[in-house]
Order: structure tokens, then sequence, then C-alpha cells
């Protein structure tokens, strides 16, 4: 799990904001509301779409945690 470089948007279809956030395709998946390009294995959000993962993929959270990247 890490910071974004500046320059990179949101993988989330339809949406131009910057990245805020990167994470692995296997981990963007526990959201099933998202609908991001799921071509790349690196999925990037938005400070926005980063706070719908979280609360669309909250009952895995827990479990998840532990490998968080
Ligand atoms: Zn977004």
């Amino acid at each position: 799990m890490g910071k974004v470089e500046k320059g990179i948007t949101c993988s989330v279809l339809k949406c131009d904001e910057t990245a805020d956030r990167s994470m692995s395709l296997t981990k963007a998946k526990m959201s099933q509301e998202l609908d991001f390009d799921n071509s790349k294995k690196r999925v990037y959000l938005c400070k926005t779409h980063y706070k719908d993962w979280k609360k669309s993929s909250k009952s895995d959270r827990e479990t998840e945690r532990m490998r968080w990247d």
C-alpha cells in the first residue's frame, strides 16, 4: 500500500481524479461497488473512491489488514 506518484489518475471508470492510493487488483476487488479498469494488476484510487472502497469492503478489511501492501 503506497502513496501514488503525481500524474497517475484513478482507475475507476469515468473518474479522472488524481490517484491518492494504490493497491493490488485482488484487494480492490473486495469491493463490489467500484467499477475499475481491471486489466492491470495494480489499481489506483482517488481519495473519494478510496473512501468508497473502504466502506464497501468493510467486512473483509479486518482479515485482510495483515496482508496490506
Ligand atoms: Zn476516482
